[in-house]
């Protein structure tokens, strides 16, 4: 049934997304050497000291917050987001940990997690993920991720390293819908992170989960329908030539 659906990047995500992109200006592309700086990499300038997280009364009941919480800036979905600044280029980039809100921005408007720019300019509606090949099992419907896609060129890139080719499976996706956030799990008393499953280091917690009132958000969650294995060397061989 969704492979049939009309498909459109704002599928399910965030109603804002196609004018808040027009509107964003080309993120600046910053280099370590030769390698592409991936956009959601965070940078050494963006370290901060964990904000104190207390209870609150909310609408739906009990859960945690900030003392000091405003807006929209702190909360999304029911979910309180880890507070981290924004300074991309401050200091030396964290080539392998992520950027807390250029993550959720990167996957709210389907923007490219090594360059930034939007993936939804394809013709057929379709999306390119890069996803860590873990057991080895096929992508399947519905597949949660909190690895944002890729446009042609950055897939291109990342292909032409034997690191992506060994660890890394290729989908096209036809449709991305916001299934929670990964974070941490607060116990109310006393009032601290639950440690998370099977040693995981976030906790997946879906939207319209109790436990959401209690999670302190560092991912978006999507879930990727009409899977399709992609063959990166066809891609590779068309964008070269
Ligand atoms: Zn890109």
């Amino acid at each position: 049934m969704r492979r049939d659906q009309h498909l459109s990047s704002a599928g399910g995500m965030l109603p804002d997304c196609s004018s808040a992109v027009l509107r964003r200006p080309r993120p600046r592309q910053h280099f370590a050497g030769t390698m592409r700086v991936p956009y959601i990499a965070p940078w050494t300038g963006e370290n901060a000291p964990p904000a104190a997280i207390t209870t609150r009364h909310g609408r739906d009941g009990m859960g945690i917050g900030y003392a000091d919480e405003y807006g929209i800036a702190d909360r999304r979905r029911g979910a309180l987001w880890i507070r981290v600044p924004v300074r991309p280029g401050a200091g030396a980039p964290l080539l392998d940990r992520v950027h807390a809100l250029r993550q959720r921005q990167a996957m709210n408007h389907l923007l490219c997690r090594y360059c930034g720019r939007p993936t939804d300019d394809r013709p057929d509606g379709r999306h390119l993920f890069l996803l860590h090949a873990g057991t080895g099992r096929p992508v399947t419907d519905g597949e949660r991720t909190t690895t944002p896609p890729v446009c042609d060129g950055c897939a291109v890139e990342a292909w032409g390293r034997p690191s992506a080719r060994r660890e890394c499976v290729a989908v096209w996706v036809e449709e991305v819908t916001a299934w929670g956030v990964a974070g941490d799990v607060y116990a109310p008393a006393p009032l601290r992170p639950v440690p998370g499953e099977r040693g995981e280091r976030f906790t997946l917690v879906a939207y319209g989960d109790p436990r959401l009132r209690w999670t302190l958000a560092c991912r978006e969650v999507v879930a990727l329908h009409g899977c399709t294995a992609v063959d990166l060397e066809d891609l590779r061989e068309r964008t070269v030539a």
